[in-house]
Formats: C-alpha cells, structure tokens, sequence
C-alpha cells in the first residue's frame, strides 16, 4: 500500500490528510493509498524523509518549518521549487531511492484566482515562506494573471527587502518593497502574514483600511481557520472578489496528489472535506 504523508512541526491541526484522503477514496485509491500526518521535529526532519522510501511511502507534503529543509534534501528538483527556495511536495522515486521536490503552492495559489486583474498591480502581505511562493507565483505566472508588478510589505521591513532581493534574480517583479501602502492601487492582495490566525485585527496589524477594497479586487488570505476570516470578510463586505486559504490549500493538494498518482484531483470533493 503506498504511503503519503503531511510533515510538519505541530502538525496536528492539518487539514491534508481529511482532504487527500477524500480525494484517493473518491478516485477509487483509498484501499491502496493511505495519507497521514506526522510530527517531525527540524533536527530528525532529514532522517526521517530519508527512512520514507523504504517504509513504503510514495512521497509527501511538507509544511511549516521544513519547506526549506525539504528542498536541501533532494537528489533533484523543479525550477518552481528551486527559484522559490522552498519545496512542499516530495516523491521518492524508485532508483535508488531518489528524492525529488516540487513546489506546487505557487501553481496552486494561481489556480485560486478567478481571472484578471485587469494589468493591475498586486501586493503580497509578509514575508515568510508563504511569501515567497506567492511573490514568484505572481510575477511568473503574471501574464495569465494580467499583472503589471509586485509589491511586497512586511511588518519588519528588512525581511520585505531581502526577499525582493533574492527573487528579483530569478524573475521579473517589476514592483518594490513597500513602506506605506496605498490599497485602491491593487488589483490582488494575498496576506500571507499569520495575522487573524489568533484572532488578531487585521487592521490592526496590517497597512489595510477595514472600507478601502473596491468590487474590482481580488483578496486572498492564505491563513485559514473555521470561520470566514475577518479581512476577507471585510473585503467581500465592499464588493471584493475573496479567496481563502482552504481554496489554496485545495488547490496545492490536488496538484500534489496529481504528482503522486497521475490522477486528476475531485476539487470538490476535497473542499467538502477540508471544510468538514
Ligand atoms: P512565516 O514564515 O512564519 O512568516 C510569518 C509572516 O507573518 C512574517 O512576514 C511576519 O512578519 C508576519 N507576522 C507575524 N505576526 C505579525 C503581526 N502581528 N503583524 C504583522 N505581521 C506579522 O510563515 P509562513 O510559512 O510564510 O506562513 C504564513 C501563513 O500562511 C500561516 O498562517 C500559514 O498557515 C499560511 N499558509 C497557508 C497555506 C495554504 O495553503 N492556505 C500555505 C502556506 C502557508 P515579520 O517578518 O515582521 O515577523
């Protein structure tokens, strides 16, 4: 029986394992694929990974903090995964027992949108892993998306600067890092900050106006929780087009579980159990 699995440090809380498990059993894969979670302490995490294979696991997601860690193990990776700098998806491949990385946070945070911006900028909120990918995403992928640039604002400045920096190597950002934010000048905003994962005020702690949205944005948190967070909530209250982080996380799962198996995801079937 092939063996996939979620990493992370907690892990608890995933939702992966619900919904991938939904999707092998509706795919007809469930009596032969199983999904779980495990705990994976940052210094057992390469150990661990490298025991997989041989403990019958096709491959795994991998999730806070080991996305980085992720991408150092592998014998080869994606340019995706390598120009982020970070991997979310693993598959140990059969010859000698190969190790490979793929970032499908960047795809699946795309897929989310639900069209164009209209050659608009966008500004991503943070500067964390989660950042990262979202940054690459909407600069590489900006022509689908219609986007004119990347902005980029973090509460510690400095952390905005450097991944700027880093990933205007690798792709054209044609934006900057911010200090002041001027919200009626986005077309997509993404908050990839931990902000309303306590239950924080996001307009509190982010350079946002609770009314300054307008029916021609798109927002998007990637912080997801029971209810409807409260900047998404304020965002479709002004006419705004949302996207929480269920649907990314969705979304990164069914290009996952495509890697893996080869089989194209039931997206609904996987939203009513990460929503379940
Ligand atoms: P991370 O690397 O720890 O980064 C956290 C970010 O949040 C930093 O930019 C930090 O700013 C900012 N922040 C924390 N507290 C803040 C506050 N009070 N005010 C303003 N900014 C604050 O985390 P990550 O891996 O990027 O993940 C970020 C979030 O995205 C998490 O909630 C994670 O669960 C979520 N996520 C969701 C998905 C999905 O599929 N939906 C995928 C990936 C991540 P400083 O630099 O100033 O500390």
């Amino acid at each position: 029986m092939p063996r996939l699995a979620v990493l992370g440090h907690p892990v608890a809380h995933s939702r992966s394992p619900a919904l991938q498990n939904a999707a092998l059993a509706e795919l007809g894969l469930g009596e032969e694929w199983r999904y779980e979670a495990i705990d994976v302490a940052p210094e057992e995490f390469e150990a661990r990974v490298r025991a997989m294979p041989a403990e019958g696991f096709a491959g795994a997601n991998v999730t806070v903090p080991h996305k980085e860690a992720a991408l150092a193990v592998a014998d080869l990776a994606s340019e995706v995964a390598k120009e982020i700098g970070a991997a979310n998806t693993l598959v140990f491949g059969e010859e000698q027992e190969r190790i490979h990385a793929h970032n499908t946070d960047a795809p699946g945070l795309i897929a989310t949108l639900p069209g164009s911006p209209r050659a608009r900028r966008a500004l991503v909120l943070g500067a964390g892993g989660a950042a990262r990918a979202a940054v690459w995403a909407l600069s590489a992928e900006g022509a689908v998306v219609d986007i004119t640039g990347v902005d980029i604002w973090n509460r510690t400045g400095s952390r905005a600067d450097a991944v700027y920096a880093e990933l205007s190597r690798v792709t054209e950002l044609g934006g900057a890092p911010v200090a002041a934010v001027r919200q009626d000048a986005y077309g997509i905003i993404v908050n990839t900050t931990t902000v309303g994962l306590h239950g924080e005020d996001p307009f509190e702690h982010l350079p946002l106006q609770r009314t300054g949205f307008d029916h021609e944005q798109v927002v998007v948190d990637m912080v997801y929780g029971d209810a409807p967070s409260p900047l998404l909530a304020a965002a479709e209250a002004s006419g705004a087009t949302v996207v929480d982080g269920l649907e990314v996380l969705v979304q990164q799962g069914a290009l996952s579980l495509k890697i893996w198996t080869g089989r194209d995801a039931p997206l609904d079937v996987m939203r009513a159990a990460a929503r379940a």
